[in-house]
This record gives C-alpha cells, sequence and structure tokens, in this order.
C-alpha cells in the first residue's frame, strides 16, 4: 500500500510533467494534444497506477512481462490503456496482443511472426506496433540496426495483423540530453524517408523519458514515455 501522501504526491508531479510536455509542445510550434504521455510504471505497484489513474492519467508502459500482467489483474476494476516498453522474447509474444493496446519495442522478424502467429490464431483484432530502432549502436543491444530497419517495416506491413504505428527509440544511458537531441532528430528522419519508400503513414515517434523529453518533444515526439519524474525513483525489484 502507499499513503495518501505518496499518491498526492504522484498526482502532483503527473501534473507537472503534463505541463512541461505541454510547455515543450508549444515552444516547439507543436500542439500539446499532439504528444501523448505514456506513465512507465515498471517496480511500482499497483496503488501508485491507481494514484496517476485518479489524476487522470490513461496510458501506462510496462516493461516485463510477469510484473505487468500481475498488476493489470489487480487494475482490471479501472479502464487502462497498456503499452508494452520492455524487451520482448518472442516465447512470451502470446501475452502481449491480449494484454497492450501499443507494443513499443518490436524489434526482429522473429517476433513479428511470433505476435502474428498469436493474433492470427485467436482471431484477436490488430495490435498497433512500433519499431524500435538501434540509434546506439555497438553498446546498445535492443532494437533493429538502421540497415535492416526498412525491411522489417516492410514485412510488417505485409502481416494483417499487425498495425504498423511509427518508430521508437532508446538512446544510450550515458548521453547527455543535449548528446541525445541528434538522435531524436536522426529517428524522425528516419521516418520521414521510410514513409514514401513504403507509401503508408508513420505518424508515432516514442522517445523521451524523464531526463530528456522537452528535446524529444522538440525534435517531434508524440508520445513521451516517463517513469521516475511521476512516480519517483524505482524500488529495487522484488
Ligand atoms: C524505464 C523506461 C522509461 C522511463 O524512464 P524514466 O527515466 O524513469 O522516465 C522509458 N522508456 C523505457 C523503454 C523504459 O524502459
Amino acid at each position: 500500500m502507499i499513503s495518501d501522501i505518496e499518491a498526492q504526491g504522484i498526482r502532483d508531479r503527473l501534473a507537472g510533467t503534463l505541463d512541461a510536455v505541454a510547455e515543450a509542445a508549444r515552444v516547439s510550434g507543436r500542439r500539446p494534444e499532439d504528444v501523448a504521455l505514456v506513465a512507465i510504471s515498471k517496480f511500482h505497484p499497483a496503488d501508485a497506477v491507481r494514484a496517476a489513474y485518479e489524476g487522470g492519467q490513461r496510458h501506462f508502459g510496462e516493461n516485463y512481462i510477469q510484473e505487468a500482467l500481475a498488476k493489470q489483474d489487480e487494475l482490471a476494476d479501472i479502464d487502462i490503456s497498456w503499452h508494452f516498453t520492455g524487451r520482448l522474447q518472442s516465447n512470451k509474444a502470446k501475452f502481449v496482443p491480449d494484454r497492450f493496446g501499443l507494443l513499443h519495442t518490436l524489434d526482429g522478424s522473429k517476433l513479428a511472426q511470433a505476435l502474428h502467429k498469436r493474433l492470427a490464431a485467436t482471431c484477436a483484432p490488430t495490435l498497433d506496433v512500433l519499431i524500435e530502432v538501434n540509434l546506439g549502436g555497438e553498446g546498445q543491444k535492443a532494437g533493429v540496426e538502421e540497415s535492416e530497419l526498412s525491411a522489417l517495416a516492410e514485412e510488417v506491413l505485409g502481416l494483417s495483423t499487425l498495425r504498423l504505428r511509427g518508430l521508437m527509440l532508446l538512446p544510450p544511458f550515458d548521453l547527455t540530453p543535449e548528446q541525445r537531441r541528434p538522435l531524436f532528430a536522426r529517428l524522425r528522419e528516419l521516418r520521414d524517408k521510410l514513409e514514401p519508400s513504403l507509401g503508408a503513414k508513420l505518424p508515432d515517434l516514442s522517445m523521451g523519458m524523464t531526463d530528456d523529453f522537452p528535446e524529444a518533444v522538440m525534435e517531434g515526439a508524440t508520445i513521451v514515455r516517463v517513469g521516475t519524474r511521476i512516480f519517483g525513483p524505482r524500488p529495487v525489484k522484488q
């Protein structure tokens, strides 16, 4: 359980985050409503999610399947849009379509095919996905390489069960927000190049976290993923 004071703190920080996202949109000549905030609740208890929900937040992101399923069960009485933002192994793909509205981290053919198989077998509706791109080089393990992006996007477009909505970026942690900004710009440029070659619209760019969401919004983020600024420091995973 979290205390009333903690719950109020979450709501206050949520309101402050929404203001800051709106301000970043305005200074970059964009409309605040064109940037969605996903509250990243990994390692935080269901009560913390509920507190943010009571503050008006509807979109939440989780990184670990087991943890997410348990939290979703605890929160089944409220209407949350869940996002999956962690690394997803193909053998866990089956849990995603039933439980999440948007997968941010599609990173290869194997995962795309596993999701497709699951969706096709269950007659579930389509799943919205973003392709995670690795712009961090050697040290970065998640995401497709730039050179493989176009082929994966083509493959996903060919799967009737997946709806490709755009791209996602998780920059290397050791970069400052200013050093990350060119990577945010690069993701937008990749999207802009991909759209005409695919003949499809890719409206969403998921980029920007607690430390760098203003920079990401200035470079065109339509979805920012913020955890620490809303929920405080993450407790150690149980
Ligand atoms: C944890 C996480 C976040 C949130 O990070 P904060 O710095 O706490 O805002 C955003 N995106 C992904 C993919 C994450 O894993």
